[in-house]
């Protein structure tokens, strides 16, 4: 499985598409484009390499992430698939963005598929495992691909740092928890794709992140 992402909006935010280059199927993650130009670069890249998208698949429903998975959907005709958890804050992704002091209107989002902790996907004959890793939101997941040895956390975990807890639903001690037990087990050298900021692994987060000691 190919990984490649992009750097989104005012927040840097990372979108993720994940796909083959023979076999044709992806998923994109996060689609948190808020203006046209960002959105025709992220299709360009999927027109070219003449990708069915089948999924769009959410970490968490805050609007950085979010912005564009309700565009997503329907351009590809994808299914959004997230936690039930987020739900509730998918219907005021507007809000938000005044939150944040933006200037743009966001379409509200209606889950197709409700994804939990253990939930296998297939995507061009690979398994995502879906991980609830709570914390930052309660219902933020994580997306794990043991073949690839590759997980995106969201705004779980960063490259020596960790997600906000004291946003709507955030809880310090879920957050640690969710990495202490489900990122820190993995193999050492699994890749770490978080929401904002530089890739990381496993090894690196357990033995330089400070809030992880
Ligand atoms: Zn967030």
């Amino acid at each position: 499985m190919k990984i490649t992402r992009f750097k989104v909006n005012p927040f840097e935010e990372m979108c993720y598409i994940l796909w083959h280059e023979d076999e044709k199927d992806a998923y994109i993650v996060d689609p948190g484009m808020m203006y046209d130009a960002e959105r025709e670069m992220v299709d360009k890249f999927i027109t070219d390499h003449k990708l069915n998208v089948k999924k769009v698949l959410v970490t968490h429903m805050h609007v950085d992430h979010v912005a564009s998975a309700t565009w997503a959907a329907k351009h590809y005709g994808a299914s959004i698939d997230a936690s039930k958890n987020d739900e509730f804050m998918g219907k005021s992704l507007n809000v938000q963005a005044q939150m944040f002091g933006l200037n743009i209107t966001v379409d509200d989002i209606t889950i197709n598929s409700y994804l939990q902790d253990g939930d296998k996907l297939e995507l061009n004959g690979e398994t995502i495992e879906v991980m609830e890793t709570p914390g930052h939101s309660k219902g933020s997941l994580s997306f794990y691909s043991k073949e690839s040895e590759s997980i995106i956390v969201g705004d779980l975990v960063f490259n020596g740092s960790i997600g906000r807890t004291d946003l709507l639903g955030g809880d310090y001690d879920e957050l640690i928890s969710a990495v202490k037990g489900k990122i820190l087990p993995l193999p050492a050298d699994t890749i770490i794709c978080p929401g904002h900021g530089n890739i990381t692994t496993v090894k690196d987060e357990k033995n330089n992140n400070p809030f992880l000691a």
